[in-house]
């Protein structure tokens, strides 16, 4: 009898590492979670409505939702026609960020879209609300663990990711304060921490920041990394885990781009890139929202170019598929880099 409940207590061990090692890793979209896999082909870091009037002044008065709608359909409606299944809208709280209205536009274009939890610190904290500058890393990482556990702001909507931004140069002592309450949010929910950035001293600064909370570099998303003019800093980060977001994708830009991803290919680290195009949006500071930048020249003209530069059709789903479901997929990141 003894050996049987040995046998039989080895069968339950297997069967849980079994579905333990099968589980799926999940992405959660402003309409529910999702399996990784389902994410398809998608835009990692664009924008359908940012209001830069500051966290005094804004609030869901300053736009109409039904005319935000009507301007911005259209522009999820060509990139569906694309291919695309997933588009990260990346305005955070304070600057626009608009639950309802993401859920809105997700179900009408059929779109998947992604929305976060985070405060912008740049910009000498015009966007952050007044509590954040005379409350705790740890009390404000708990407002955002709340957002992720209860939805934002009482709707069934759940943030995807932890978005936060730092000023292009060494950390002040409020962005510092931003970047630990992420890595706090980010242990307790497990959403990547997606910062606006720039160049690599801030880069720098931030994941040793992470170090120091025991969060994996591949935690963090290093957003507008483009701003760095030396590749060799994008290198070392990437090798230490991080993602490198080259992420304001634009004609002018094309050489570059190409020149970075080819790069990266040669160093086998294609699997860290993210590419998007940092464009939309509708600004309800201007008539009308103002100009609306389209999602399409990732498609027009950067991976034709890429194709073109040496590139083959299994590296561009890893850029526009793979990487941006390993990135987005829930989970703790933790030890070192
Ligand atoms: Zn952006």
């Amino acid at each position: 009898m003894k050996i049987r409940y040995k046998f039989l207590y080895l069968g339950l061990c297997l069967f849980m590492f079994v579905s333990f090692s099968n589980k799926e890793s999940r992405v959660r979209t402003v309409t529910g979670e999702i399996p990784a896999s389902s994410m398809g082909k998608t835009l990692h870091h664009e924008h359908l409505l940012v209001d830069f009037i500051g966290a005094d002044s804004i609030g869901y008065h300053r736009w109409n939702k039904a005319k935000v709608v009507e301007k911005v359909l259209p522009y999820l409606l060509e990139i569906k026609k694309l291919g695309y299944k997933t588009l990260v809208d990346c305005t955070p709280a304070y600057l626009g960020r608009d639950p309802e209205l993401l859920k809105i536009l997700s179900e009408k274009s059929g779109i998947q879209l992604i929305t976060n939890t985070g405060y912008y610190s740049a910009n000498g904290g015009k966007y952050i609300p007044k509590h954040g500058f005379t409350e705790t890393a740890e009390q404000l990482a708990k407002c955002w663990i709340a957002e992720a556990k209860n939805g934002i702001e009482g709707t069934t909507v759940f943030p995807g990711f932890i978005k936060i931004s730092v000023d292009n140069k060494p950390l002040e002592e409020i962005n510092r304060k931003i970047v630990k309450a992420a890595c706090i949010a980010h242990k307790a929910t497990g959403l990547v921490i997606m910062s606006h950035t720039g160049g690599s001293v801030p880069a720098f600064q931030q994941l040793e920041i992470l170090k120091n909370y025991g969060v994996n570099a591949s935690a963090f998303i290093w957003t507008h990394a483009q701003n760095e003019p030396d590749f060799k800093k994008h290198i070392e980060a990437a090798r230490m885990g991080t993602w490198i977001a080259f992420d304001n994708f634009n004609q002018k830009q094309l050489e570059r781009y190409v020149e970075f991803a080819l790069l990266m290919k040669q160093n086998g680290l294609l699997d860290k890139v993210l590419f998007s195009h940092d464009a939309g949006w509708y600004d309800p500071g201007k008539p009308d929202g103002g100009v609306f930048r389209g999602y399409s020249e990732i498609d027009s003209l950067l991976i034709p170019a890429l194709l073109k530069n040496g590139l083959d059709q299994k590296d561009i789903d890893q850029l526009f598929i793979a990487n941006p479901a390993e990135a987005f997929k829930i989970q703790i990141r933790s030890g070192k880099s």
